[in-house]
């Protein structure tokens, strides 16, 4: 755990967060600015500062990750008429908080730009 981390923060839960799915690799909360009506973060419980610190041996993590969006997607009733997976990584990425995490954004039509 990283003390500075506000989303290791979360996981310790030193910090109050809208848990919705918990197992003992990761951690689902509700985005507190959601930019959608439907707006989860899906983290792993330990401090990966971005995409571009995973390593090989994380490999299983990072997958496990992406099937519990979907299995969320699923739970939110976003299956149907679709979602969006979302990663930043780094400064010009977008990232603010350097720990991993997925977006998963739905309950409305999205825009097609990306950037
Ligand atoms: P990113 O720009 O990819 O780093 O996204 C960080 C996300 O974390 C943003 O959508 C923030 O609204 C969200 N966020 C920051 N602090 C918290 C918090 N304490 N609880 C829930 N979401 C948060």
């Amino acid at each position: 755990m990283e003390q500075e981390c506000i989303f290791c923060r979360i996981v310790a839960r030193e910090v109050a967060s809208d848990v919705v799915y918990e197992d003992t690799e990761c951690l689902a909360f509700r985005d507190i600015a959601p930019q959608a009506p439907i707006h989860l973060l899906i983290i792993p419980k330990s401090h990966i500062p971005s995409v571009a610190e995973l390593t090989e041996g994380q490999q299983e993590l990072a997958g496990h990750l992406i099937l519990i969006a979907k299995n969320l997607a699923e739970r939110e009733g976003l299956a149907a008429k679709g979602y969006r997976l979302v990663v930043n990584c780094g400064y010009e990425g977008g990232q603010v908080v350097p720990h991993l995490h997925i977006h998963l954004i739905g309950g409305m039509k999205l825009g097609s730009k990306l950037g």
